[in-house]
């Protein structure tokens, strides 16, 4: 199907959220991403510094996104490329931004909600902590929280996961007032992230794929 269809059905399953939706081309060609461009998105996510160079190459006036884990021998190619890091997570990538990033760089603090062994992230009680440490840091400016839910079918569950870190966030921007964004939600479950509150949805195989 062409991206301009598969965007139609997503909006449609979003009914009144509206979200930014992140086409995330970490799957397909240039070509591809160029049709979703002109379907009318904006923003494309990549998780491997070869994928998003390629992409924004193609796509100059586009808005990037880093979703993927990012090394830190990798920082210096990577963080004056992008717009977005949502992948903030671990506190040591926070010394090598600061020393490479050439202004302040927006990112999300990436959670691992149900403490699963097989995803990064901070657990959601530590991330307060995280986020007071990140103060000293003037290139991390964090923006908001990302997580990536289970792959689960359990809708009740999956809806207290969103839930929580929708809770996090509302606690957070009370002393963090910047921090105020929610990038959930992928092909599998984006309209329930979004009903639950997300600000960004990360879709890839329904959008593009
Ligand atoms: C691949 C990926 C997505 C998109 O996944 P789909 O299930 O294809 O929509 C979203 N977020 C992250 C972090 C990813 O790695």
């Amino acid at each position: 199907m062409s991206v301009k269809e598969n965007l139609e059905h997503i909006k449609n399953e979003l009914n009144t959220h509206q979200p930014t939706i992140i086409a995330v081309t970490k799957y397909v060609t240039i070509e591809r991403a160029k049709e979703a461009y002109e379907a009318g998105i904006t923003h494309f996510g990549e998780n491997r510094i070869e994928g998003l160079l390629e992409k924004k190459e193609a796509l100059k006036d586009a808005t990037f996104h880093f979703i993927g884990t990012l090394q830190s021998r990798k920082v210096k190619d990577v963080i004056n490329v992008i717009d977005y890091l949502h992948s903030f997570d671990r506190m040591s990538l926070a010394k090598e931004i600061q020393k490479r990033a050439r202004q302040p760089v927006k990112c999300f603090i990436q959670v691992n909600v149900a403490s699963e062994a097989s995803k990064h992230g901070f657990n959601i009680d530590e991330v307060e902590d995280v986020l007071a440490s990140l103060q000293a840091y003037d290139k991390v400016q964090v923006i908001g929280l990302m997580m990536m839910a289970p792959h689960i079918d359990d809708e009740l569950v999956l809806t207290r996961y969103f839930e929580s870190l929708r809770a996090l966030r509302d606690k957070l921007s009370k002393t963090y007032p910047n921090c105020t964004e929610l990038s959930m939600g992928m092909s599998n479950d984006f309209a329930l992230a979004a009903k639950c509150g997300a600000t960004y949805v990360r879709i890839g195989t329904k959008l593009v794929g």
